[in-house]
């Protein structure tokens, strides 16, 4: 992707100080340079802000200028599109990374982030034009910032876990525009229901571990089969001839490492101090040493699968491989083998079945066994595919939501809309607040900024009201990407603001301005806050730098 067409500055003014031996170049340079790159972001990323925002089509770089790229995705993922688009300038870069640290930290709210950071720069830079200190603005920025904030906790509702409707209020908000409409509903449902399954009661409130919720994607099916499932998924086959499509209360061991023919040749060196290695080379020469050679491997991998058995385990997953010739041992058994499993999904499986993982089967003891309530087979010839569903179990509740879409590209999207939605009603939970979407705790807190900006006697009034402009990027951004007009919305949402109608929003659907909460649009306080303060030390970060150093240091 030709990153240099977002940015209206490259890296051109980066200096090598140490390297070209020319005297540093005047700090109001750089600071241009950080603020156009950190502008640059911000237009790049606010038309896809909103439900009515558009998306953008990431090609892979091999071959991509002659349009020949076989790797193609289509996003409107905030962090994911900042993650993906290699901006050059320093500045572009800092704001780039503050959207990773809200994904990180919120789930959501990647795009409104990013836009308030760039947008703070953007209303500032007057200012600075005007010979205002970067100090002056960078404690106006601060102090901005404490004040919104203040005024997003003045706003904030509590909600109840068990408000369902609120709650997927909140999922929908997070999702629509960007997940196909007639499934909205349905995953707004299942991850409301998520939260509530996987939310437990600690001394400093509700904790959601959304470590437990899976999300997995399959090109089988169109997106309204998805399915919610109160247990894990494998994207896996069994290894063996012993393939149960269904069973109930299957009992689980999970191993690390490998199971190997040549194991039992080690074995048998290690625990026979007569033998040596060229004793078994030349030995297995010989057809009888050959038989007795098959007949010690049966006794070994018996050894392997007695405790198995009196176990009664069903199900054996193993992180690496196990050699073909061993698996009909373990068909024999009953016995499934689900081989090469990723070490992630193992440490899930136990959580959800209470297994302990082991390193080899010979450390395997019946203590270490799993439970889960259901095993299903499923095969998805068409796309040559199956999955393993374990529901229910024994240890910790696990939720996956085995998402179908016809293309990679939309179940890549589906798996991170899912766990957007996720998020988004966990950090709601977890934090207890609601504040009204769609623009309107924007317009709030420009309000209440620049009633506060009229109280402050210093020059840091002028960057108060300048933070209360950049703000409001977040209502003009969402009425430009619905087509509306931009000065004549802000003009009426203010209007509406300062009659006391804190509720009224863009309503992008409907393109116009309304009533948001009872439209539904509804975020979680936690994640604005947290974005308002990352963009405020983002902004003040890049407010502060007026140097830049191009190390000549190989080893950064
Ligand atoms: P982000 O990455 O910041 O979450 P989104 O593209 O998801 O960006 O857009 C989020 C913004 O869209 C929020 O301000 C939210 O309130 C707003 N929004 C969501 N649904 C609607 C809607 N139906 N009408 C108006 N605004 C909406
Ligand atoms: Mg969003």
């Amino acid at each position: 992707m030709a990153s240099g067409s977002h940015e209206s500055s490259t890296s051109t003014g980066n200096r090598g100080v140490g390297n070209s031996g020319q005297p540093p170049e005047g700090s109001g340079r750089v600071l241009t340079q950080n603020i156009a790159g950190a502008k640059s972001v911000g237009d790049f990323i606010s038309t896809t802000l909103g439900p009515c925002g558009m998306d953008k089509l990431l090609l892979d770089t091999d071959d991509a200028e002659e349009g020949l790229s076989e790797y193609f995705e289509v996003t409107n993922n905030g962090a994911y599109l900042l993650k993906r688009v290699p901006f050059q300038s320093p500045g572009a870069r800092v704001v780039a990374r503050v959207a990773a640290a809200q994904e990180e930290r919120c789930g959501d709210g990647t795009t409104t982030t990013a836009i308030y950071a760039s947008e703070i720069l953007r209303a500032v830079e007057p200012l600075l034009e005007q010979g205002i200190h970067p100090s002056t603005i960078v404690s106006g920025v601060d102090f901005a910032i404490e004040v919104a904030t203040e005024a997003l906790r003045d706003e904030s509702q509590a909600v109840s876990i068990n408000d369902s409707e609120q709650l997927q209020s909140i999922a929908k908000t997070a999702i629509q525009g960007k997940t196909a409409d007639a499934i909205v509903e349905t995953l707004s449902e299942w991850a409301v229901d998520a939260v509530q399954t996987l939310a437990t009661d600690e001394e400093d409130g509700v904790q959601v571990n959304t470590d437990l919720v899976q999300v997995e994607s399959l090109r089988a099916g169109t997106l309204s089969d998805t399915e919610l499932i109160d247990g894990m998924v494998l994207k896996k086959s069994f290894a063996g001839t012993y393939e149960p499509t269904e069973l109930q209360n299957p009992t689980i061991a999970i191993v690390t490492e490998g199971i190997a023919r040549a194991e039992t040749i080690r074995h048998r060196l290690s625990s026979d101090s007569n033998s040596s290695t060229q004793e078994v080379e030349y030995g297995l020469s010989d057809p009888k040493s050959v038989e007795a050679f098959a007949e010690y491997e049966i006794e070994h991998v018996t050894e392997l699968l007695d405790p198995l058995v009196a176990a009664d385990v069903d199900v054996v997953l193993v992180g690496d491989r196990v050699e073909d010739e061993l698996l009909p041992h373990f068909d024999d058994a009953e016995i499934a083998v689900v081989r090469n499993a990723r070490a992630g999904r193992m440490k899930k499986v136990a959580r959800a079945t209470g297994a302990t993982i082991n390193k080899h089967l010979r450390e395997f003891t019946p203590d270490d066994v799993g439970e889960t309530a259901q095993l299903e087979w499923r095969r998805y010839p068409a796309i040559e595919q199956n999955a393993i569903l374990f529901w229910g179990g024994a240890g910790e509740q696990v939720v996956s939501v085995l998402a179908h879409g016809s293309t990679w590209m939309s179940g890549w999207e589906l798996e991170r809309n899912v766990m957007n939605a996720i998020q988004s009603v966990s950090l709601t939970v977890e934090h207890d607040g609601i504040v009204p979407g769609g623009g309107a705790i924007e317009t709030t807190i420009a309000r209440r900024l620049r009633t506060t900006a009229s109280t402050v006697g210093d020059r840091r009034s002028l960057v108060i009201e300048a933070v209360a402009d950049a703000i409001e990027g977040i209502p003009k951004a969402l009425t430009r990407n619905a087509g509306m007009d931009t000065i004549q919305t802000i003009t009426s949402l203010r209007a509406a603001h300062s009659n006391g109608t804190k509720t009224t929003g863009v309503l992008s659907d409907e393109r116009t301005v309304g009533e948001v909460v009872e439209s539904g649009i509804l975020e979680p306080a936690e994640s604005k806050r947290y974005g308002l303060e990352a963009a405020g030390s983002v902004a003040t970060t890049i407010l502060r730098i007026d140097d830049l150093i191009v190390s000549n240091d190989s080893s950064n």
